[in-house]
């Protein structure tokens, strides 16, 4: 898109007229100057110098899908990340991510899951590729005060749902051991959504429609008047950008040390995927159900096409950027004994692959997303604590409306605020 259909396009459109007032609020006495000139609409100081209204740093669940929705919103966008959209470091690459709308007495992100479910649907269609497979989620056990809190929420909103007995578990799914589940709770329409392809789908249909990517390790460069100029490359060179976004996912607490040092925990997580017997579907998302079961020691997710995952309860820590990524022989046993427990037909199958992922967690599991408070046109977002990628299509939304100026609901801008976190103890 050239620079004059933009400006057009800036000139007609109110979600982008908010843009524009987004990417000038980045360099205040730039916006003085222009504004003095008194010539009616003014391009933003970051059209005229050529450069992204945005630049978001961090390709996975939270940027990739901010910019993506940034630019359908009229923005120019530029997204760097320091090894690649879908790399095997960053927290989203994994092959896949479970969706469900069951978050105990959270009910906004029960309202999220669902708004966002829909909208893998609406994408899916779009992109033309398979990204969410309806399996179906079963959780086991949980606490009755807690189910009682769901099944309100779920009545509420209308999720489809059945509680089922241990009989009615055997009669369904006799491939699974049931010997200690009374209950479970079951969201038939609830399921995977295939987590690296996606993204790099995402990043696909945006550079298709005019976004600019660059694998680049940024930080915080020059700044002046509480405005953020530029970021520096570790290559060496610097981008300046109307406005940044820093969806950094584990690295964020280390990119803004003084901002967020402490804020998010960071622990290595193991997932295995185990290989079916050849020719046999039972365990594949048409047969079998994932099951959420925290405190059966692991939980686990039908096979798509990759291996029935199983993922241990684990916790230690994790360097991101310098850690290998390779399983631990112990995690490797309890994967086997989570298989005794649940689906003994697999007990005698192989391990056919792995990753090795860094969980990035608040203090409190609520994301963080917020402006910088030392900079006017920088935001940080981040912080999944172990539920954001289902979420990917909604935090575009909401993150690419706040940094436009086209909406902040107050009750999610406090949920989701640096001051209402805390570092970990
Ligand atoms: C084992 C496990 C299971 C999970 N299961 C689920 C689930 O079932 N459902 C669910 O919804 N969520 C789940 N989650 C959570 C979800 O995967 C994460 O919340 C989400 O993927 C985090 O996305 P992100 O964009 O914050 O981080 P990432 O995906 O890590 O992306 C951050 C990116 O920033 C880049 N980057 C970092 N620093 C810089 C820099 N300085 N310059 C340039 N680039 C930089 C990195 O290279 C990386 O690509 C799970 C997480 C784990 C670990």
């Amino acid at each position: 898109m050239t620079d004059l259909t933009r400006r057009k396009l800036l000139a007609s459109s109110a979600s982008v007229v908010a843009g524009a007032a987004l990417a000038s609020s980045s360099t205040a006495n730039a916006q003085e100057a222009t504004s003095k000139t008194g010539s009616g609409t003014q391009p933003s100081p970051a059209i005229i110098q050529g450069w992204p209204d945005v630049l978001v740093i961090g390709g996975g669940a939270f940027g990739a899908w901010s910019a993506l929705s940034l630019l359908e919103k009229g923005a120019k966008v530029k997204l760097i990340d320091a090894y690649g959209v879908g790399n095997a470091r960053q927290t989203s690459g994994d092959e896949t991510r479970q969706i469900r709308t069951a978050y105990g007495e959270d009910e906004i992100y029960s309202r999220w899951a669902i708004k966002s479910f829909q909208m893998w649907h609406e994408r899916q269609e779009e992109f033309g590729r398979g990204m969410i497979y309806p399996n179906g989620v079963l959780s086991a056990n949980e606490p009755e005060d807690k189910l009682k809190v769901e099944l309100d929420i779920f009545n509420r909103l209308n999720v489809p749902h059945e509680v089922l007995s241990h009989d009615e578990l055997v009669k369904r799914w006799p491939q699974g051991r049931w010997d200690d589940v009374e209950y479970a709770l079951y969201e038939p329409e609830a399921g995977t959504v295939k987590a690296r392809e996606s993204l790099i789908a995402v990043s696909e249909v945006f550079k298709s429609k005019g976004g600019d990517i660059a694998i680049a390790s940024a930080r915080p460069g020059a700044s002046s008047g509480g405005q953020l100029s530029s970021v520096a490359l570790t290559e060496g060179d610097d981008i300046s950008a109307g406005s940044y976004l820093f969806a950094c996912g584990p690295w964020l607490g280390d990119v803004f040390p003084e901002l967020l040092g402490g804020y998010i925990r960071l622990r290595r997580s193991e997932v295995y995927y185990v290989g079916s017997p050849p020719g046999d579907a039972s365990y594949s998302y048409r047969e079998f159900p994932n099951m959420w079961e925290p405190h059966a020691g692991a939980y686990a997710m039908s096979d798509i096409d990759y291996g029935f995952k199983v993922v241990p309860r684990y916790s230690i820590g994790i360097d991101p950027s310098e850690d290998d990524r390779v399983p631990s022989s112990f995690l490797m046993l309890k994967v086997y004994d989570y298989l005794r427990l649940r689906v003994p037909g697999l007990v005698n199958q192989p391990i056919v692959a792995s990753r090795v992922c860094a969980l990035e967690s608040s203090n409190n599991h609520h994301y963080i997303i917020d402006r910088h408070p030392g900079f006017e046109n920088v935001y940080v977002a981040g912080a999944g604590s172990g539920h954001a990628f289902k979420m990917g299509p909604m935090l575009g939304e909401y993150i690419s409306d706040r940094m436009l100026g086209l909406g902040d609901d107050p009750y999610l801008a406090d949920l989701f605020a640096i001051s209402t976190h805390a570092p970990h103890a």
